[in-house]
């Protein structure tokens, strides 16, 4: 099957065309036919395509909204020159997946999309205000483009956490507030933790009941996730993606009181408050330089940079610190593993988590540690440590592809 990924932004849409089957995921034989981004919708949209392997092609055109930068996709898709291997047409596309970032309580799989689950995705806005309304424009506009007959499926962010103990997602609030308004930890990058697990049981030969391990998503987004007999027990990012780990552009976790005492201070509103703790905390906050840890690493090489170094050294020490919470809470773990594009490549960064955890029997081989790179699957600890580091891979696109397959052949959903 030709499954079409697609992840939707407020402003921006996200694709990939993968090749894959019941056969195909059991011998990891997937196939990327293609992939691409448009930014900007709304204006002067920035659009990247690639087929295969090729090179990207860069190029810009002004698309209204959702649905034109979907048609331009198409259009670039079917274009006869794309040859894209084994699509002609739209009819060799044979299902959608698509991203929803808030499922809430009520989604605690991968679905098929119906009406009901459309309902579903809608309720879940209040939560995700900024989210689901973009995801659910992806979702009209392939009904509309796609047809109605085409099989689409919605693959939540938050339904692998779904599994987290009331003690773990409760707030400690009036727990009336939980009731009325379903306020708690819900969690995100969930298809993202879930497969780093299923990798490393596919990496050491381990059943799902074994898997207990830490996780750690490094990406301009960061979370860590507990993970124990296979389930995610516990998790940074809470209602919203906001509490946490510190993140590029996000401060992470937070006194509330910060919020009251600026706007008292500065007489700002409510939503410029929060548009500071998402878009301007984070490392950008710290640094004044950028969210982006490879320009910050090397202005505080080049320039030693002190508010550069500052923010890196908050970023590990957070990480460093909620490793040992979840080590605390799981009463240890087997292994902690690492993606995303910080995970996956800033060793120094993994330096600085795992540094000084000898006590905890976690030791970095640094030769290893040096040599991991992105896209390879890798263990990085030294023969000593009582608990190997892994670097493992995320790749959420494939993710949805195989839900995608799943919910439409009724085939079971192996976690
Ligand atoms: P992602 O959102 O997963 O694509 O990750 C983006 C983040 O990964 C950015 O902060 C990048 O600077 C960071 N990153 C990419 N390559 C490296 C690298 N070699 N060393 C450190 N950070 C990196």
């Amino acid at each position: 099957m030709n499954v079409f990924v697609l992840n939707c932004g407020s402003s921006s849409l996200k694709f990939q065309i993968i090749e894959t089957d019941a056969e195909m995921i059991e011998q990891d034989g997937d196939k990327q036919l293609a992939k691409g981004l448009i930014e900007r919708i709304g204006s002067e949209a920035i659009i990247t395509f690639q087929v295969g392997e090729q090179a990207s092609v860069k190029s810009a055109t002004p698309l209204r909204d959702h649905k034109a930068a979907l048609a331009h996709v198409i259009k670039w898709i079917t274009a006869p020159e794309t040859h894209i291997a084994g699509i002609s047409g739209l009819a060799d596309i044979h299902a959608i997946g698509h991203r929803v970032v808030h499922g809430a309580e009520r989604f605690k799989g991968s679905h098929l999309i119906d009406k009901a689950v459309i309902a579903g995705v809608q309720e879940c806005i209040d939560l995700a205000p900024l989210h689901n309304p973009a995801n659910l424009k992806g979702i009209y506009a392939a009904t509309e483009l796609f047809g109605p007959a085409m099989p689409q499926v919605a693959v939540f962010d938050t339904a692998f956490h779904s599994t987290l103990p009331e003690a773990a997602y409760l707030y400690a609030i009036p727990y009336q507030l939980y009731r009325r308004f379903k306020i708690r930890k819900y969690g995100f990058h969930g298809t993202s933790h879930r497969y780093i697990a299923f990798r490393y049981r596919k990496l050491t030969g381990r059943q799902r009941k074994d898997t207990n391990i830490i996780t750690v998503h490094l990406g301009n987004g960061c979370s860590a996730c507990a993970i124990k007999g296979g389930k995610s027990v516990d998790t940074s990012m809470g209602m919203t993606p906001l509490e946490g780990l510190m993140m590029g552009t996000r401060s992470g976790d937070i006194d509330p009181t910060v919020i009251e005492f600026l706007m008292h201070k500065e007489g700002t509103s409510m939503e410029e408050i929060f548009s500071t703790l998402n878009k301007r905390s984070g490392l950008l906050g710290i640094s004044g330089l950028t969210n982006d840890m490879r320009d910050l690493e090397g202005e505080a090489e080049e320039h030693q940079d002190r508010r550069a170094i500052l923010a890196i050294e908050m970023f590990c020490y957070r990480v460093k610190k909620y490793i040992g919470s979840y080590m605390a809470a799981m009463n240890g773990t087997d292994a902690i593993c690492f993606a995303g594009g910080i995970g996956e490549n800033g060793s120094g960064i993994r330096k600085g988590i795992l540094g000084n955890l000898e006590w905890m029997g976690i030791e970095l081989d640094d030769a290893r540690n040096a040599t991991a790179v992105r896209g390879k699957e890798m263990l990085i600890s030294s023969d000593k440590s009582r608990v190997p580091v892994y670097v493992i891979p995320t790749n959420e696109e494939l993710v949805l592809a195989r839900d995608t397959v799943r919910a439409v052949k009724s085939l079971p959903f192996p976690c």
